[in-house]
């Protein structure tokens, strides 16, 4: 983490220059649970809310928003160490979660199931009280993945940040205020996840929990909320595949930002490249030349491609998987001086089961592995514990399909390395998750199932 551990307060680092920020309160429990018996109250009022009036306070929210981007998008400059296209994409992003979900208000629609001696319908309740917990790699679109649905549903929200990187998370409850939303129904609670985040998941009030971080912190949520029978969703690590057929074009599947966007910290990072063998110098040709050639440096620099890491710990835990006996193909160039920095990095290791080739190292470092056929690709793709994201590379649709339904992933793209739309479901098969955000259902994941049989035989 980026901050200075204290136990009321914590200093928000620029991991640039690893200079100081700010300082931010911790929420501690009595704080937290005054926070949940505000939010109680402004749920009530906000769901009895007409859906019009509510989806039209959530575009005002995004109107807002997006009046600040520029504002939001230097923050997460600062404190997060995006470059700035990234940080202004990303509050862009937060913008078009809230109009998404605004325009989902007025069609969260029950059912009329048809059904013996009278009528049978369903409703979609708000649950209530949602807690959001979100990491520090992309602070402010994973908050809205949340937030946005949750509050179109007719919930509150609380949302803790991550320990390093409050700031956006602060200013768009600011934001949600300004645009006119009721006061608590949006409120940040930062502080650490052990206490904070713990008192968050624990609070009987809070009744669903939807959490954004590592596959260990992810695992005891899960565990917690289990206790509770609280409703729980997890986003969590992952280690994608980038699957290079022959036929395929190799100069656009070998693009390096593929694995080094926001600088390696994304739970998509298509940090395990496996090419078919006979393609395989073509391809190196394409790839480590242009992973050399990244730009790296001052993040707020619009010509930036590659930022800093968030934290010196980071900085450790990603050099902690390039061990000395693993060849290194490639190593491009970091900034000399202060700041958490690791150079891009491609590894071509022996054995495809070393850490380096399995775990999520969530830094600018790819493993390159090659692979003979089809078959020997699915089986490698799958070769670990994770399932989230992936590319597949070939020009023949049917082996596109085919490899498709085998990679044990839940989000996948064909000729491309998007994985995130807003418009479509997102989540993880195996250790990558649990339950799906996103996409046309996102509301109905905010809400309870209510049955209402109405007799009308006498
Ligand atoms: P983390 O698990 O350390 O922390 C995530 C959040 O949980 C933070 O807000 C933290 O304060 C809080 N937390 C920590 N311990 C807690 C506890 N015991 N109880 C409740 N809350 C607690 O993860 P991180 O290092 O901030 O984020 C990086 C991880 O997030 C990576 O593994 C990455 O793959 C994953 N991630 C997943 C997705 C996805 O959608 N699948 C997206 C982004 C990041």
């Amino acid at each position: 983490m980026s901050s200075t551990e204290s136990p009321t307060a914590r200093t928000v680092l620029d991991p640039a220059t690893g200079e100081p920020l700010g300082t931010v309160p911790d929420t501690t429990p009595a704080r937290l649970d005054a926070a949940v018996q505000y939010a109680l109250k402004a749920q009530r009022g906000w769901a009895a809310l007409a859906p019009g009036d509510r989806a039209r306070l959530l575009r005002r929210f995004a109107d807002q928003v997006d009046a600040h981007i520029p504002e939001l998008a230097a923050l997460e400059v600062s404190e997060a160490g995006h470059t700035l296209g990234n940080a202004r994409w990303e509050a862009g992003n937060v913008r078009d979660l809230l109009e998404y979900a605004a325009g989902g208000v007025e069609r969260l629609a029950g059912r009329q199931i048809p059904v013996a001696g009278g009528v049978d319908i369903t409703f979609h309740e708000p649950i209530g009280v949602v807690g959001v917990i979100a990491p520090w790699n992309f602070p402010m679109p994973i908050a809205a993945w949340g937030f946005a649905p949750a509050l179109a549903a007719g919930n509150a929200v609380l949302l803790k940040p991550a320990e390093a990187t409050p700031l956006t998370a602060l200013r768009l409850a600011e934001l949600a205020l300004a645009a006119g939303l009721p006061d608590g129904l949006l409120q940040v609670v930062p502080g650490p996840g052990a206490t904070t985040g713990r008192a968050l998941v624990d609070h009987p009030d809070v009744r669903k929990i939807v959490f954004t971080g590592s596959t260990v912190v992810g695992k005891e949520v899960a565990a917690r909320c289990a206790a509770r029978a609280k409703r729980v969703t997890l986003e969590l690590g992952g280690k994608s595949p980038n699957i290079v057929f022959a036929d395929a074009d190799l100069a656009r599947a070998a693009d390096p930002m593929s694995f080094l966007d926001n600088s390696g910290q994304d739970c998509c990072a298509r940090s395990r490249i496996l090419v078919q063998r006979e393609a395989l110098d073509d391809f190196l040709a394409l790839l480590l030349p242009a992973v050399e050639a990244v730009r790296t440096g001052d993040p707020a620099d619009p010509d930036t491609q590659l930022g800093p890491l968030i934290s010196a710990a980071q900085v450790r835990r990603v050099a902690s998987y390039v061990t000395p006996e693993l060849p290194v193909l490639a190593r491009g160039a970091v900034p000399d001086g202060p700041g958490f920095w690791y150079p891009p990095t491609v590894l071509a290791p022996a054995d495809p089961g070393v850490p380096a080739a399995t775990e999520e190292i969530f830094g600018p470092v790819a493993v390159v592995l090659p692979f003979d056929g089809e078959a020997d690709a699915v089986r490698l793709a799958n070769a670990t514990r994770y399932g989230l994201s992936g590319s597949i590379w070939t020009r023949d649709v049917g082996r596109a399909l085919r490899v498709a339904r085998g990679v044990a992933a839940g989000n996948l793209s064909v000729n491309s390395h998007s994985s995130v739309r807003y418009w479509t479901p997102f989540g993880g098969f195996g250790e990558s998750g649990v339950g799906r955000e996103l996409g046309p259902d996102a509301l109905v994941h905010f809400t309870e199932t209510k049955n209402v049989f109405i007799q009308s035989e006498e």
